[in-house]
């Protein structure tokens, strides 16, 4: 714990109201039911624990004071913000710091339990759980002690589902669980269909396992075998084409199941020595072993650019010193963690994963004047990715350099090519609450909503505009409470006369934009991510199935790690709605 308190002289945070009331509802420090430090002292409590992990490595007291001042600083200024976790419980008495985990299930009642135990010990601390169904038997196999038979998969997933529920209400948030199936699992059909009602199973999100060989399968319209977990057996054939059509009508009725090409995950494991990926963290995004954790933080783009002889343009120069302290910071965050389990702190400590990435992406095209749906805003994506990529290997090579490479390196992908302190770099987080916090658009989603209609507690309706549409309104006159309303009614700027062209171009939304530029957008930030993205792919009510299918054959065509797709409107509770909010 430190010692210090915030410098009197040290910057003041510059955060919205409203991301000051999201941080005292959950992440400040309470004592006796009362708010107990301010969103300053969080992040100094955040940045001191953090910079003293350096005194580890032989620096002394004035290097981490510097330390501490840069990882406040960015923080302060909403440059970077690691992942909620480590908000919360840095210098605390959890102190577990990570967003993502992936439990192992063995086939076994002993394993099963373990792993809910596991889970609900995870979920306290504000992490999230993914997990692979793909090792217990199907249903109906037999039980040898027992000669009963076997539920399977999916009869576990609700009672993981069920401690979830129950975990939920003294946690610091509500738990989230992925759950993974192998397409060429015997029981596929029953995981497919089990999120059918959208009252089932709500703790987890879900996602097919596809397989190189299904979707070749799909491709030359043939049969495809099932495997048996145990003994690696085929025990039946599926139509592939059948079995795609019907995760692409799931997906088309309410968004579920997700998928994930897992042959592609196991293409990039950096150490196929330790074993094979399974699985994902909740939304997607990360990749990891069994019993592996991975801590977040993202770099807000939208204040990654500087202008120019009058023009708005990329901060390259920001953006390296960001990525080369955001490195360094998620590094540290491994050692000071506390770790729930001690199978996860080894494999954690082995391969030394962390994931930098992005918000505020749309936020930034939209200052660069390029639209989302461009070759501009897919080549905007490529060159910040490719430049964040390589400036956090590098400094991952310099810490290796200083610290030793990961220890599981022998055998690794990167053995004999580049020393690496962390076996993998780069994830592109959902950032659901920290680009709130940091009043930024989400991970590299487009924008929602150009405008909309907030109705407060006492029946008042409040109109929110985009900040930066407010701005550009301002600044080249069009600006009218009318003309906001008008578009706080409709969401976007689409159509409106009074709204210069070139305007309505970059405040496209995500309904507006064709599915294909939200995948080449994925696709564009997947080709330098070492881990994988976090993407929904957007639809419009009418869609239809065969929208959906060509989304997922475009998404495994452009090499992406996976697919999520929404069509407008087909859940009953959708979590975002243009018009007016309920
Ligand atoms: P944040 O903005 O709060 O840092 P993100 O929305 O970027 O978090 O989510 C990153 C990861 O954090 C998710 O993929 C998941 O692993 C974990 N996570 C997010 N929300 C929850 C939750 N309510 N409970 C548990 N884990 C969560």
């Amino acid at each position: 714990s430190f010692v210090e308190s915030l410098p009197k002289t040290w910057l003041r945070a510059n955060l919205t109201p409203n991301a000051r009331v999201i941080l005292e509802k959950r992440y400040l420090k309470q004592e006796n039911g009362k708010v107990a430090e301010s969103p300053e002292e969080m992040l100094y409590r955040v940045a001191s624990v953090i910079a003293q992990i350096e005194e580890k490595f032989g620096k002394g007291k004035k290097e981490v004071k510097e330390l501490t001042k840069s990882f406040y600083e960015m923080m302060a200024k909403l440059e970077f913000m690691p992942n909620s976790p480590t908000l919360m419980n840095a210098g605390r008495d959890l102190g577990q710091l990570s967003a993502c985990f992936v439990l192992p299930i063995d086939d076994s009642m002993e394993e099963i339990f373990d792993a809910i135990k596991n889970a609900a010990i995870i979920h306290k601390s504000g992490g999230g759980t993914g997990f692979s169904f793909s090792r217990l038997r199907p249903k109906n196999s037999t039980v040898r002690s027992t000669g009963g038979v076997a539920s399977g998969p999916v009869s576990f997933m609700k009672v993981f589902n069920a401690a979830t529920e129950a975990v939920k209400q003294g946690g610091t948030r509500r738990g989230a669980n992925m759950g993974i199936l192998r397409v060429d699992h015997p029981d596929i059909l029953e995981f497919i269909t089990c999120k059918e009602d959208n009252k089932e199973i709500t703790n987890f999100n879900i996602s097919v396992g596809i397989t190189e060989a299904f979707m070749k399968a799909v491709q030359e319209k043939a049969q495809y075998n099932l495997i048996d977990p145990h003994s690696k057996e085929a025990v039946g054939q599926l139509y592939a084409p059948d079995v795609f059509t019907m995760i692409v009508d799931r997906a088309w009725r309410n968004g579920e199941p997700g998928v994930i090409f897992i042959d592609r995950l196991n293409r990039d494991n950096p150490t196929p020595q330790l074993g094979e990926i399974e699985a994902t963290n909740p939304c997607g995004e990360q990749p990891l072993l069994p019993n592996e954790a991975c801590n977040l933080g993202s770099i807000n783009l939208k204040l990654m650019v500087t202008e120019k002889d009058g023009k708005v343009v990329v901060d390259w120069e920001r953006l390296g010193t960001i990525t080369r302290t955001a490195t360094r910071f998620l590094d540290n965050v491994i050692e000071a963690n506390t770790y729930p389990l001690p199978a996860i702190e080894a494999m954690v400590k082995g391969n030394r994963k962390i994931g930098l990435g992005v918000m505020g992406f749309a936020d930034m095209l939209i200052l660069l004047q390029a639209s989302y749906a461009s070759e501009d805003g897919v080549e905007y994506a490529e060159k910040i990715m490719n430049f964040i990529q390589t400036e956090a290997r590098l400094e991952s090579q310099r810490l290796a350099e200083e610290r030793g490479n990961f220890p599981n390196y022998k055998g690794s992908i990167y053995d004999g090519v580049r020393p690496l302190r962390n076996a993998t770099l780069t994830t592109i987080a959902p950032t659901g609450t920290i680009s709130m916090i940091c009043g930024a658009s989400s991970g590299v989603e487009p924008l929602f909503a150009v405008a909309y209609t907030k109705t407060v507690m006492d029946g008042t309706a409040l109109i929110e505009v985009n900040p930066i549409f407010q701005s550009f309104a301002e600044e080249y006159g069009f600006n009218s409470p009318e003309l906001m309303r008008k578009i706080a009614e409709k969401g976007t700027v689409l159509g409106f006369s009074e709204v210069p062209n070139w305007v309505q171009e970059v405040f496209v939304t995500a309904q507006e934009i064709d599915p294909e530029w939200h995948i080449r957008i994925q696709a564009a930030f997947q080709k330098y991510t070492d881990n994988a993205v976090s993407k929904t792919i957007n639809f419009a009510n009418e869609a239809t199935h065969e929208d959906i299918a060509k989304a997922y054959e475009l998404a495994y065509e452009l090499n992406c790690k996976g697919l999520t797709v929404y069509r407008d409107g087909s859940r009953e509770e959708q979590v975002l709605s243009t018009g007016i909010a309920k």
